[in-house]
């Protein structure tokens, strides 16, 4: 299928690319690895006047590291966020989902900046920087500004991005203690997005209870969501069997799960209790280990 006609541009710099995107606020999009956008181009579900490309603007790809924050460029590739020590080091889990998004031509040119802007409801990472509480940096004709993960998916493909912002980076807290992490899915066959995929961080206390409990969830419900419910039925009690699966049975509760041909919303309610329930078993371990 071949798409519609567009005009083609590459801006230098940041501050280039926001001013072409005001100056062409109706019919601009942004061109990242294009692993999203260009299948609906060739489908013709959209038909933008003008592509503005940023994978070549300095500063927007590469990680790095602060004392309290690991620090992701919106360019950076699933590739190299798999690959990073610096994220095997600090956030596994998110290593952990890179490694299972796509293929292998997805990983080499997705981005985490267009997966995160695309927000389609079956994308790995949200579930996993929503339970890591990172921030998101979106810089638009303003200059910069952050919002918590949680609050950055408001529906299928919208976000709280205004249409002249580019998500310039973003910052996962290096926790201060041991963390045990896990991220479990199953994936649709042939993409390998997410059916249901669940992320979960354990923090222990002094006496072995859970001190800190924090879930992500996608591919369940409209947006991704964190798991409420989940973390305070944990949080205080011994990471029991007992306690886990109580507190996993709550995972959909307040959650309208969706149905498609991928299951229906009974099958995905339990299949995200079992996918939280091994996440937590597995970040207990992970953090006892
Ligand atoms: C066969 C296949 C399998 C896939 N499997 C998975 C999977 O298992 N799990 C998963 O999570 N994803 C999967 N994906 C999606 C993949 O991860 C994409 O790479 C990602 O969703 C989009 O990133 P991109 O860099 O390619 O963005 P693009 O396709 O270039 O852009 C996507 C959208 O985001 C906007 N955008 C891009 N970058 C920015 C930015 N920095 N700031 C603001 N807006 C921006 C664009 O304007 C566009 O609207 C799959 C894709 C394909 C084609």
């Amino acid at each position: 299928m071949i798409p519609g006609a567009f005009e083609y541009l590459r801006p230098e710099t940041l501050k280039e690319a926001i001013q072409l995107l005001q100056e062409n606020r109706e019919e601009a999009v942004l061109l990242a690895g294009g692993h999203s956008l260009l299948p609906i181009l060739k489908a013709r579900l959209a038909q933008p006047g003008i592509l503005i490309d940023i994978s070549r603007i300095p500063g927007l790809k590469g990680i790095g590291r602060e004392e309290e924050a690991l620090l992701i460029g919106g360019m950076t590739t699933h590739h190299e966020i798999k690959s990073a020590p610096e994220v095997a080091e600090l956030c596994p889990i998110l290593a952990e989902a890179a490694s299972q998004i796509g293929d292998v031509q997805v990983r080499n040119r997705g981005t985490i900046g267009g997966s995160l802007a695309h927000a389609d409801p079956s994308a790995d990472y949200p579930a996993v920087l929503i339970a890591l509480d990172a921030e998101f940096v979106v810089t638009g004709p303003e200059g910069a500004r952050s919002c918590r993960a949680e609050n950055f998916f408001e529906g299928p493909f919208d976000t709280a991005m205004e249409e002249t912002e580019i998500l310039t980076s973003i910052i996962v807290p290096a926790p201060r203690r041991k963390i045990g992490g896990a991220y479990c899915k199953t994936a649709q066959q042939a993409s390998g997005f997410a059916v249901c995929g669940v992320a979960a961080a354990i923090v222990l206390g002094a006496g072995g209870e859970v001190e800190f409990a924090s879930v992500g969830v996608t591919g369940v419900s409209a947006s991704p969501y964190r798991a409420v419910e989940v973390e305070s039925a944990l949080s205080g009690q011994p990471p029991s069997a007992e306690n886990i699966e109580a507190a996993a049975n709550r995972v959909t509760d307040d959650i309208e799960p969706i149905e498609d041909l991928y299951g229906s919303a009974e099958f995905r309610s339990h299949l995200t209790r079992v996918w939280t329930k091994r996440a937590l078993e597995r970040a207990v371990q992970m953090v006892d280990s």
